[in-house]
């Protein structure tokens, strides 16, 4: 019995440990490709099932930044499936573009802004950066037809 759990372990250890090496390969990759060079990165795999979004839905990555030191964190889901890490990676890197326009406008206008203004720049962020993220999936689909 003992023995079933610990392979049991060792078998989802082993496939945490595939997913965690095929994360850093895109990211290094796409890093590269979208010139984020200055950014610090630290990537991290962990379990986001328990941590629901504002409207619900589940974390698929969840990226931390501290913009004047260029310095991010990126958690990813140990749930995600292989076939999501590109997109996943994708969007959280253009992040790391469009988030520093945001951080700037709060921060100069910290006094002037009110929640819902922050809230809607958010979106706006959100919304950006998933369209730039599907255009960039669709490019890449086209690059392997050819
Ligand atoms: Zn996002």
């Amino acid at each position: 019995m003992e023995n079933k759990t610990t392979k049991k372990k060792s078998k989802k250890k082993e496939k945490e440990t595939r997913l965690f090496k095929r994360i850093i390969t895109e990211v290094k990759k796409w890093r590269e490709i979208l010139h984020l060079s200055e950014w610090r990165l630290e990537i991290k795999l962990d379990d986001l099932s328990n941590i629901d979004n504002d409207d619900g839905t589940k974390y698929l990555a969840i990226t931390q930044m501290i913009v004047p030191y260029r310095k991010a964190t990126i958690i990813f889901d140990v749930n995600i499936q292989p076939t999501e890490i590109e997109i996943i990676v994708i969007h959280e890197l253009i992040h790391l573009i469009i988030h520093p326009i945001v951080f700037e406008i709060n921060d100069s206008a910290a006094d002037r802004i009110t929640q819902a203004e922050k809230n809607h720049l958010g979106n706006l962020e959100e919304t950006a950066v998933s369209r730039i993220t599907s255009i960039i999936m669709s490019q890449e689909k086209g690059d392997d037809k050819r």
